[in-house]
């Protein structure tokens, strides 16, 4: 297990390595000294921040796309908020209202929600059609 993380610093795009037991104590960038940010739980982007908040992102990230009125999804939101609170720079969880951003819904040839795609690296890795439970969503984000 890798017990190191890339973050990405947001002022200077400098990549830097921090250690994930350091990760709690606002780590600085090596370069700018700006705080290297970690969101705490979950975030919601739209269409346009696709390419910085995943497609740039140095951390392992899931991208779930979602809609308010399903109701899997309202059941797996709770759990993935849960996931990236606790698991700070091993992954990131992103959610995209599939029926906002509907470029990018055709562009990941999404059939159903909820669908969370796994991104390494900006790279599709792995994606999940439906509901699951806590353990099989852990396993299917390798942690
Ligand atoms: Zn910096």
């Amino acid at each position: 297990m890798n017990n190191e993380a890339i973050l990405r610093c947001r002022n200077c795009e400098t990549k830097n390595r921090v250690k994930l037991e350091k990760i709690s104590s606002l780590p600085i960038c090596g370069k700018c000294g700006s705080k290297l940010e970690i969101p705490k739980g979950t975030i919601s982007i739209e269409g346009s921040e696709f390419s910085r908040e995943v497609l740039a992102e140095t951390i392992p990230t899931a991208l779930d796309f979602w809609a308010p009125w399903c109701g899997p999804c309202r059941m797996i939101g709770p759990i993935l908020d849960d996931i990236a609170r606790s698991y700070p720079g091993r992954i990131k969880v992103v959610k995209i209202n599939s029926d906002e951003n509907p470029n990018l819904s055709m562009q990941f040839s999404i059939q159903g929600i909820p669908t969370l795609i796994l991104f390494r690296d900006g790279k599709e890795v792995n994606r999940m059609v439906g509901a699951a439970p806590r353990e099989h969503i852990l396993q299917f984000l390798h942690l």
